[in-house]
């Protein structure tokens, strides 16, 4: 069932796959260098109910577009388009391959614990239809599993994971396809999904073009400041790479090349970011079961309460703390939320509201475009005190003072909190005072924060 356009055929006539999955540019994309060279592609996308299902609003709308950008640059490479299947890519992929008759699948490794599964099932299933599927490259610089100790163990702790992982070999950037063939599905095509954006929910542009203007900009205004900036959510001192990365509009080795050309101490410290990624992409890959549960085992004893009408309030940016709130409505509002805000908010709802970090894990999965199983769920057990190398559990942000110090001129409060944005009604944004919250409309605390440290406290000297 292919379409023999005139861009379909290759002089050999050979056809091949390349299945597009979280690697949806044409640049620096080795797979497809891979299947270009091997005869004429059909560029697949597979929209798998299991990882659609569960994705919220942001994460969906965010794909959609991100395939609407990959779909227009195959189109001006001369191809039919992305071909977009609905199913279980153990079923679609041997479908697509023998309508096609391909001999090999390219793919970028996947190295999630769901990836991971979901690969050797389609792999079998190819295997029995004397399919190969190819892994070439990954989403990271180095592929997790590479990194290892002097005993051949992966490393615990991010340090010395950090100083490993920067002495690993790393291919250059590799350029796109100039030209190549192209063949399409006849059939059984879907098209890119148009899923609906809720009201208010305002994303990214999505698309390599899009990720390499505003990669540019931050390496011309912003990356030597970095250092200074990246904890300042009143002020646009971060990249916003993340989505970008999560869905391989950019791969990592790009963003680390020009890094290197850049040698300020912003640069040095942006790639340590990175490194951060790599690291947590590392642990996730030898100890699947962490996605879940609790990297240190007895943080699983602590005492929790069950999520109840606090953590409704903690969701919808109504806790009475100004910058938990703002947090927790410009997740809402643009499916991200400031690294220092993601900590503080975090903190929050395990240490004052004592709610188990998994159910603030699984919110923000729900709503960051950028929802990475491996960033978020141990970001949040970093928070947690149960993390690899975590914040000690004694160590309980002070909200209030967290907005005082990170956000001295309250611009980022008033930014995502509406009824404190008004400097003549409201002169501190931090801590209003009750007459102000009440004339504005803003909640009171819905704790008291000294008495919730000191029970978060009595807490984890039980599990000691
Ligand atoms: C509770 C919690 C949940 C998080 N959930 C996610 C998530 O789902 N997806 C995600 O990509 N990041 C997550 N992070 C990490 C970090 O908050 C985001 O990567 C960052 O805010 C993204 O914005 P940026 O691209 O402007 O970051 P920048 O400051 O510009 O950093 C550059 C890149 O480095 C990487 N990076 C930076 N900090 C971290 C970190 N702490 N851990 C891992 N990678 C990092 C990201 O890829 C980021 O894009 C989480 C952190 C915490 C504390």
């Amino acid at each position: 069932m292919t379409s023999d356009s005139p861009a379909s055929t290759d002089p050999d006539g050979r056809r091949t796959i390349m299945w597009f999955r979280r690697d949806l540019r044409l640049r620096d994309n080795p797979a497809l260098l891979e299947a270009c060279a091997e005869g004429a592609v059909l560029p697949l996308f597979v929209l798998d109910p299991h990882l659609w299902g569960p994705a919220g609003p942001s994460r969906r709308a965010y794909l959609a577009a991100s395939l609407r950008a990959l779909d227009a640059g195959l189109r001006a490479l001369g191809a039919p388009g992305l071909q977009v299947v609905r199913g279980d890519p153990a079923r679609r992929v041997p479908l697509a391959a023998r309508a096609v008759g391909a001999a090999r699948v390219h793919v970028a490794a996947d190295f999630g614990p769901y990836g991971r599964r979901r690969d050797e099932a389609v792999e079998r299933a190819l295997g029995e239809a004397g399919v190969e599927l190819v892994r070439t490259g990954s989403p990271y610089a180095v592929p997790p599993g590479e990194v290892v100790n002097g005993s051949g163990d992966h490393y615990r702790v991010f340090t010395p994971f950090y100083r490993a992982w920067q002495q690993q070999e790393r291919p250059d950037p590799v350029p796109a396809p100039r030209h190549g063939a192209w063949v399409a599905l006849e059939a059984d095509t879907t098209g890119i999904p148009d899923p609906p954006l809720p009201p208010g929910l305002e994303l990214p542009e999505a698309g390599e073009d899009a990720t390499r203007d505003r990669w540019a900009d931050f390496l011309e205004h912003r990356v030597d400041d970095y250092d200074e900036e990246r904890n300042l959510p009143g002020t646009d001192g971060t990249s916003r790479m993340s989505v970008h990365l999560k869905y391989g509009e950019v791969h990592p080795r790009q963003l680390l090349a020009d890094l290197a050309r850049r040698r300020s101490t912003g640069a040095a410290t942006y790639a340590k970011e990175l490194g951060w990624r790599e690291f947590y992409a590392d642990v996730l890959w030898h100890q699947p079961r962490t996605a879940r549960e609790y990297y240190k085992t007895q943080y699983a004893n602590l005492a929790y309460d069950e999520p109840g009408e606090l953590f409704a309030a903690w969701q919808e940016g109504r806790t009475g703390f100004p910058v938990v709130d703002a947090g927790m409505r410009q997740l809402r509002s643009v499916g991200w939320m400031h690294n220092r805000v993601r900590m503080i908010t975090a903190s929050f709802l395990v240490k004052d509201l004592h709610v188990e970090w998994q159910h603030g894990a699984r919110h923000f999965l729900h709503w960051l475009a950028d929802g990475d199983l491996a960033s978020n769920n141990h970001g949040w057990q970093w928070v947690a005190g149960s993390g690899t190398d975590p914040s000690p559990f004694f160590r309980v942000f002070n909200p209030t003072g967290q907005g005082r110090k990170f956000d001295p001129d309250g611009s980022y409060v008033r930014r995502w909190v509406a009824e404190l944005a008004d400097p003549e009604q409201v002169p501190d944004p931090h801590e209003p005072s009750s007459e102000v919250r009440a004339a504005v409309g803003y909640p009171e605390p819905v704790v008291d924060h000294a008495e919730e440290r000191r029970e978060a406290l009595a807490r984890w000297e039980r599990i000691r």
